[in-house]
């Protein structure tokens, strides 16, 4: 018995040197249990410590601050369905890319996904390959009371709980305007930039769709912190963008069309 209550007892030991380990040498991105720090790229806690800010306000205007981005709390949304509830909200102030209108109502997970995202990926990557940093970007709505898929499909949408954030255009230091709706397609440096940034979005969000998943995002990317992680990039074979499909992919043929889909085309931030 003795022997046994040894052994157990060199067990623990071992196991709180290697827990003490981990804590001092691996980065706290890695880290489920540790807070989530906005000024380190994206790692295997990143998704996990986000959304632990979703219902913690305080700690999520306390993460943005720690990276010198100043957010405020925003009012609680109540919409016309019982689906459409905002809760614990922010605005981001200053600090980050400005983003227009500057008035956004977002998530707390959003706001700090937006932050890492803008820093580790979009600014590097407008300097990399435009030549240019951002002094902003234009959004197509974060809050709007609907279902997924322009209010047609049976579950509510992401932007229902502004948990979801558009893009639509790229604003230069230099005065260029870069659109997902002009850009997106061709091999110039315009399209790189829009490409590479929807992957880094992959890395910080859970949801990213653009132009070439399908119609409804011809003009924006969509990026959300809902609960499935889902970045494709072939497109959806019942909702193709003609000319936007990966190098041999095979176009399926032209589909029915739907009675109230007409507007799926629009500038309007019609998404998951
Ligand atoms: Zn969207």
């Amino acid at each position: 018995m003795r022997s046994l209550l040894i052994r157990f007892g060199f067990l623990a030991a071992l196991g709180v040197i290697a827990v003490l380990l981990v804590n001092a040498w691996v980065p706290s991105r890695h880290l489920p249990w540790r807070p989530a720090d906005l000024s380190q790229p994206p790692g295997l806690a990143t998704g996990m410590q986000l959304d632990q800010l979703a219902a913690d306000r305080d700690a999520c205007i306390a993460a943005l601050a720690a990276v010198g981005v100043v957010a405020a709390p925003a009012p609680d949304i109540d919409g016309a369905e019982p689906f459409c509830r905002v809760r614990y909200g922010v605005r981001i102030q200053s600090g980050a890319t400005p983003l227009t209108p500057r008035d956004l109502v977002m998530s707390c997970p959003v706001a700090a996904a937006y932050v890492v995202w803008d820093r580790q990926y979009v600014q590097p990557i407008a300097q990399g390959t435009l030549g240019s940093r951002l002094t902003g970007m234009v959004s197509y709505g974060t809050y709007s009371c609907r279902a997924k898929n322009g209010g047609r499909a049976a579950s509510p949408s992401e932007h229902a709980v502004a948990n979801a954030l558009d893009i639509g255009e790229f604003l230069l230091a230099d005065g260029r305007r870069v659109t997902v709706k002009d850009g997106w397609n061709g091999d110039d440096p315009t399209a790189e930039f829009l490409r590479h940034v929807r992957d880094g979005g992959c890395e910080v969000f859970r949801t990213v769709l653009g132009p070439d998943y399908n119609l409804a995002h011809a003009d924006h990317l969509h990026l959300d912190m809902g609960h499935s992680d889902f970045c494709p990039h072939q497109p959806d074979p019942t909702d193709l963008l003609p000319g936007t499909a990966p190098q041999g992919y095979q176009t399926p043929p032209p589909q029915p069309s739907t009675p109230g889909a007409e507007n799926s085309t629009s500038a309007s931030p019609e998404s998951i």
